[in-house]
């Protein structure tokens, strides 16, 4: 990935963060040059679009075909009571654009199918999946495995939180380690937790684009609100691998 000089006004806008050891110019230009598709727009996928865009990555493609239902202002901070009813996308690219006027920023109220996967994510350097269906899942990691893309995968339910990282050729991919995706949920959930991992999503991300390395390959980070804890299970690839097996990682 190429680096983007930054202008004086987004050095001081990013200088606390310009700031951090083992961060600095360079990461941040790589932050800016850096495109991002987060496929869902609910309570994750806020929060992390709000840090990423907060942090300086330089574009961001959000994809969610739904609309804003009372229960997202429960779980979901990006959006308000004006906004029911509305293409969750939509709202999501204009609120977001009002953040950081130095990124690039594309809602598109699409559903993620096998024929257009390809196409979202194409010309993106991360992909996220914070949809919270295991099909949408995995139809990223197919994308991810054959572009060899890293993609950050996260859900959610009740008080509970999961994120790990699949990046063709160093680790574990999606189908590897959750064969049947990210078991179905209940619809119930905390409003806080989708901060909480979205919040972990965002420092992976910043971790992968700014060069530092990803810290959850091969790790399935679980925070369990009872009793308000982290676990951390070590994950390996799976020789078999529908997906990934046949590639020499
Ligand atoms: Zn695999």
């Amino acid at each position: 990935m190429k680096s983007t000089s930054l202008s004086p006004a987004e050095v001081t806008r990013y200088s606390l963060q310009i700031a951090m050891e083992g961060w600095g110019r360079e990461s941040q230009e790589r932050l800016k040059a850096s495109r991002v598709l987060i496929a869902g727009a609910g309570g994750v996928a806020a929060a992390v679009a709000l840090h990423l865009l907060s942090t300086g990555v330089g574009a961001l493609r959000v994809v969610d075909a739904s609309r804003v239902a009372l229960p997202d202002l429960n779980t979901t901070v990006l959006y308000r009571e004006r906004d029911l009813g509305k293409t969750k996308a939509t709202i999501a690219e204009r609120r977001l654009k009002e953040l950081n006027p130095f990124a690039l920023v594309e809602g598109q109220g699409k559903t993620f199918s096998e024929h257009n996967v390809y196409r979202l994510s194409s010309g993106c350097n991360l992909l996220i999946d914070a949809m919270n269906r295991p099909q949408v899942g995995h139809l990223l990691n197919q994308a991810a495995v054959r572009q060899r893309l890293p993609l950050i995968h996260a859900w959610v339910g009740e008080m509970d939180g999961v994120v790990t990282t699949c990046w063709p050729g160093r680790g574990p991919c999606l189908a590897c380690v959750l064969p049947e995706g990210a078991p179905e949920r209940k619809a119930a959930l905390m409003g806080p937790i989708p901060g909480v991992v979205g919040a972990l999503v965002a420092f992976e991300a910043l971790r992968i684009l700014g060069a530092q390395g990803p810290g959850l390959v091969g790790r399935l980070l679980i925070f369990q609100g009872e009793p308000f804890a982290f676990v951390d299970k070590h994950l390996k690839p799976a020789p078999d691998c529908p997906v990934c097996g046949h590639r020499k990682s």
